[in-house]
């Protein structure tokens, strides 16, 4: 489907989806929003004036089709249409109803299956990813792991992502996803090395990578962590979207 004006601020996967599947991640370029929400935040919860972030939301490609989430970082996984949509995982084969999730950091990774029949959208950030929100959600589909193919997008870099050493200790199982910082007894956390640890042990093989990292350029994108560190304050969130065109 071919994407609109307003579309050049948007993110798109650089993955050989089928035509019939559509896929973007917003970012905080264009928008309404004001103060340390400047921009295109579509975060109902993070304090910015609901005015605000509702014409932001109206803003995006196929608006209405969108369903939004009550992330609560667990593993729970929806299949859209549904009636609670508290979760961190959506689902669909449904053209009416797309997959989103809210992210300022935590990895978005967005799904489809070669035949272009079904999409799922995760929010990953490290409670999901140790409460196995991937598997959960790869075995809600109906495609099968070997037919999806996944795609990572923006979220904080190792570099960036300084954690202390009870966090890094639930994940030191997985071969480089935890490093020893500079710093003397933190270390490092490598959120979107995980996703694709786990993407592959749930079978998925077929993983592309924005490479993008939030915290990295605070023009372009929300960032929970640059936004604490630089003003220690709430930041807006972006949104990872996929639908059935
Ligand atoms: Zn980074």
């Amino acid at each position: 489907m071919a994407l609109t004006s307003f579309d050049a601020q948007l993110i798109t996967p650089d993955w050989p989806a089928p035509p019939s599947v559509v896929a973007y991640t917003t970012t905080r370029q264009a928008g309404v929003s004001e103060g340390r929400y400047a921009g295109l935040n579509v975060g109902m919860h993070v304090g910015d004036n609901p005015q605000a972030v509702a014409a932001n939301r109206a803003l995006l490609p196929m608006a209405q089709r969108i369903t939004w989430l009550d992330q609560v970082h667990k593993n729970g996984c929806v299949r859209l249409p549904a009636k609670s949509l508290q979760a961190d995982a959506s689902v669909s084969r449904n053209r009416l109803h797309w997959c989103a999730v809210m992210t300022a950091d935590c990895v978005p990774i967005l799904l489809c299956d070669k035949q272009g029949t079904e999409v799922a959208a995760i929010h990953a950030g490290w409670k999901g990813l140790e409460q196995q929100i991937i598997a959960s959600t790869v075995t809600s589909l109906v495609a099968k792991p070997v037919d999806i193919m996944a795609w990572i997008g923006p979220a904080i870099c190792l570099q960036h992502y300084q954690v202390d050493a009870s966090l890094a200790a639930r994940f030191e199982h997985l071969e480089n996803a935890v490093r020893p910082d500079t710093v003397a007894g933190k270390f490092c956390l490598d959120l979107p090395k995980i996703a694709q640890m786990q993407l592959l042990n749930a079978g998925v093989t077929k993983i592309y990578h924005s490479q993008l990292c939030t915290y990295s350029d605070p023009d372009r994108f929300y960032s929970h962590r640059y936004a604490q560190h630089h003003q220690n304050a709430p930041t807006g969130r972006m949104v990872s979207v996929i639908g059935l065109a």
